[in-house]
């Protein structure tokens, strides 16, 4: 059985909820999805990619918008090895500091400004439940729920591995 995870995070890369908020947002979490397997609250310690695991399947650019397909390639160039490289770069640096030359059309992009589908995202603060046992997505009151907890707009990553 492969792992579902929903993950939570905020639409501004950097905004990290105070403690209070932070535990009060699990607690809702909890509440509102009591068949998962895990409720998790974290704060790195620096902006990280949040990634879709399996359900990464297109590029999106910045400049140009082409789609490059994960396993694809685009002039001459794997579209796999290219993000393994932009990846691995992120988890080094963080994404902030990445640039990356696009294969579509040879514009140098922040990392940052990639886009995602499945979706995915940057940030400092993420909160993640396992397995959480729903039928589509978190109904949109308790997306706003946890919003009005933590205080600012919050995205959902679907991540399966
Ligand atoms: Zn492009």
């Amino acid at each position: 059985m492969p792992e579902i995870y929903l993950k939570i995070i905020p639409t501004e890369p950097g905004y990290v909820p105070k403690e209070e908020a932070r535990t009060k947002a699990v607690a809702l979490l909890r509440k509102l999805l009591p068949r998962s397997e895990d409720w998790n609250g974290e704060v790195h310690e620096r902006l990280e990619f949040i990634d879709q695991g399996e359900h990464l399947e297109t590029i999106i650019c910045p400049s140009c918008g082409d789609r490059l397909r994960l396993h694809s390639q685009v002039n001459g160039e794997d579209i796999l090895d290219w993000w393994y490289r932009v990846s691995d770069e992120m988890e080094e640096t963080g994404p902030e500091e990445v640039r990356v030359e696009m294969p579509c059309c040879r514009q140098q992009v922040p990392a940052m400004a990639l886009t995602f589908d499945g979706p995915a995202g940057f940030a400092r603060f993420e909160m993640n439940v396992m397995n959480p046992g729903l039928k589509g997505d978190l109904p949109s009151e308790h997306l706003a729920r946890l919003e009005e907890v933590v205080g600012c707009r919050l995205r959902l990553i679907w991540a399966q591995y």
